[in-house]
């Protein structure tokens, strides 16, 4: 598994210290608020736990799946809503915890549904940012790292189901999806 990988671009320690920063600010801003974590599977399951453990107040947990990937490395920009929520989101602060940003059309679509739903508040927070490929205004609030316009897999983020247990952040090899 690691010999597909082109470079590693953040390292399980790397992942820690900003997590921890992340989480920091987090707790100053939400420790009054229990918040409903809505974590987007399955790419943001690592993230989500990791961050979890790192915010010490009331909050709840939820997910939603959306579809936007098919197998490939390339968006279709058109999102599907997969699985719905379970709680009912009005009045509520809510902060959507997402792997990475890309064209942002998921967010868009997610953040615009929330809303219509009367949530009290919405925030992003988002592993990785992908700024070069933005399709559609959509700001994180909370980012972990920026990445280059390449296929990043690991830490949650996935190749065809592949690579999420990956420890780190990093570029998958062409080869392996180019042939
Ligand atoms: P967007 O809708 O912003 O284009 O894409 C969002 C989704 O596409 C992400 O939640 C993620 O599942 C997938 N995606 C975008 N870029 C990458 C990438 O570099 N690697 C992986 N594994 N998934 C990505
Ligand atoms: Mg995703
Ligand atoms: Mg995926």
């Amino acid at each position: 598994m690691n010999n597909d990988i082109e470079q590693v671009l953040y390292t399980q320690e790397q992942i820690n210290q900003r997590l921890t920063a992340i989480a920091d600010q987090l707790t100053a801003k939400y420790q009054d608020e229990c918040p409903l974590i809505v974590s987007v599977m399955t790419g943001a399951v690592v993230f989500t736990v990791d961050m979890l453990k790192r915010l010490p107040f009331k909050l709840n947990l939820d997910y939603v799946d959306v579809s936007s990937y098919a197998d490939g490395t390339q968006s279709a920009g058109q999102v599907k809503l997969v699985q719905d929520l379970s709680s009912n989101i009005k009045g509520r602060p809510v902060i959507i915890m997402e792997d990475i940003i890309d064209t942002g059309h998921t967010l868009k679509y997610l953040a615009d549904l929330l809303k219509g739903r009367g949530a009290k508040s919405i925030e992003i927070c988002a592993l990785l940012d992908k700024p070069d490929r933005r399709e559609v205004a959509v700001e994180a609030d909370y980012v972990g790292f920026e990445v280059p316009d390449e296929f990043i897999v690991g830490y949650g983020l996935d190749y065809s189901g592949l690579y999420r247990n990956l420890p780190y952040i990093g570029i998958l090899k062409r080869s392996v999806y180019e042939n």
